[in-house]
């Protein structure tokens, strides 16, 4: 099911984290309607034309490592075992050096398609720059400006092109799994495989368990109530019930497909742990993928009183910018609350493809603009003409007027409300986009 991993590698400095925000600018649209929500530094999406992709930027690759979790340590390897092609850095104004070498050989054992670009070539002759880094031994050198964007997206051209076209096939596929696709994710041991056989039942059809690499998820069909639904499994509960223990490996990127995959994904938090940053990564990938979201908090039963007003606490306090996913409070492993996760689960399936009248759209952002005027810039004030439904899952709504390109984040955080409002879009992200008009 998967899109296409590009991996980032290269020493501190040589511009990884400036490439990765040129590389997953798409993001941009719903990062900015939840403000609070900082975009993670080492996972993204993006898309060149029609294509979409995964990037991993594995920064810790050249001795910033230490002191970084350990969970997230074992991270930069996995994105290299589990990435399609790597983009191997270099800074093209200081010249090849030895930890160059050290990195070339590293990644030299991953056996994947390596691409050495040779990045801060702005203003510089290509080839020359480009030349020095010959001497790696990794194929043909591209000079690129992350900064500028010179031949950037021809460099992602060179690498999607390379890659096996799958794309059209698996979306075909995907609509092979019947019902709502909810993905359970969750970091190791918050519980994600004893929800997953709570939720299916005693029932669950042990036919169809075909997992290629690591980076696939399992795909469990199942019925609730003469309803369909296919669990997407990130944990591999299936393949464990065999080996009697736990073979599969965390993956971030696993995650960020299986969201991809979904309709509906529930983050699943160990609420014995409180809220950690692998908890708040997830999240933020979560709210990125556009998906609806439930998050659900295990493990209730192992919680003292006092132990349960701080979780509850801390939640509320630092969750404020995904406010619109509910929250349950569940034990996975006796049960409780979860018949109340599936009514919420088709609650915001239910609103995330929700179709809305173009009439009705238009007629909620009048009251909106009545309300609560945009602000005046230049002197002049912003015109909000008309509205129409660009998508659904998650909905988004196009706004067309004049100067909309400059209105403050807040009124489209307050207009994202409205619309969830009128419309009761629960559970998913809203996100309104603007087109100027002339
Ligand atoms: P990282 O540590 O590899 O993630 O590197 P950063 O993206 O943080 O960039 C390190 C420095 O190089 C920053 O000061 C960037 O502004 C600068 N930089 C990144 N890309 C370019 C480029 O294409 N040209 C120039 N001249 N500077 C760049
Ligand atoms: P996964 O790695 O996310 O799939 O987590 P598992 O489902 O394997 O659960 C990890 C551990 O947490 C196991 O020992 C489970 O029995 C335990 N566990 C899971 N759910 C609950 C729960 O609701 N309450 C308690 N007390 N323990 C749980």
């Amino acid at each position: 099911m998967s899109k296409p991993v590009i991996a980032l590698v290269g020493r501190p400095n040589v511009g990884k984290s400036t490439l990765f925000n040129r590389l997953t600018r798409s993001r941009d649209a719903i990062v900015a309607d939840y403000p609070g929500l900082t975009r993670d530094r080492q996972y993204g999406t993006g898309r060149l034309g029609n294509s979409p992709y995964i990037v991993v930027d594995t920064g810790g690759l050249s001795g910033e490592i230490e002191g970084v979790d350990p969970l997230m340590a074992d991270q930069v390897r996995a994105a290299l075992e589990e990435a399609d092609a790597v983009l191997f850095l270099v800074d093209g104004r200081q010249g090849i050096v030895p930890a160059d070498e050290v990195i070339a050989n590293y990644i030299r054992q991953f056996d994947k398609p390596v691409y050495v670009l040779v990045n801060k070539a702005e203003g510089c002759d290509h080839s020359m720059v480009a030349s020095d880094f010959f001497q790696l031994g990794l194929g043909e050198p591209l000079a690129i400006s992350s900064a500028h964007g010179d031949n950037v997206a021809v460099a992602i051209e060179h690498v999607l092109s390379a890659l096996p076209a799958k794309q059209d096939e698996e979306e075909f596929e995907l609509d092979e799994h019947p019902g709502v696709r909810v993905a359970v994710i969750g970091r190791p041991n918050v519980g994600k495989s004893t929800l997953i056989n709570r939720m299916i039942g005693e029932e669950r059809v042990v036919a169809f368990d075909m997992p290629g690499t690591t980076r696939d998820s399992i795909f469990v069909p199942f019925e609730r109530n003469g309803k369909p639904y296919t669990l997407i499994d990130t944990a591999g509960v299936r393949r464990r019930k065999n080996i009697k223990e736990k073979i599969e490996k965390f993956s971030i990127i696993k995650a960020m497909e299986a969201m991809a995959d979904s309709h509906v994904v529930i983050l699943l938090i160990d609420g014995s742990e409180g809220l950690t940053d692998q908890d708040l990564t997830l999240l933020g990938l979560a709210i990125e993928s556009g998906r609806g979201l439930v998050i659900a908090v295990n493990k209730w039963d192992n919680l003292s009183s006092d132990q349960k007003e701080w979780v509850k606490n801390e939640l509320s306090f630092r969750l404020q910018f995904a406010d619109y996913a509910k929250q349950h409070l569940i034990s996975a492993l006796h049960g409780t609350g979860v018949g109340d996760l599936f009514k919420t689960i088709d609650a915001v399936h239910l609103a995330a493809f929700k179709r809305v009248s173009t009439s009705d759209l238009n007629r909620v952002l009048e009251q909106a603009v009545l309300d609560h005027q945009p602000p005046l810039i230049g002197g002049r004030r912003v015109k909000l003409r008309y509205a129409h439904l660009g998508g659904l899952n998650p909905p988004r709504v196009i706004v067309h007027g004049t100067q909309v390109d400059k209105l403050p984040a807040a009124y489209t955080k307050y207009l994202v409300n409205v619309f969830r409002k009128a419309f009761k879009w629960v559970g998913t992200p809203v996100t309104v986009e603007y087109k100027v008009a002339a």
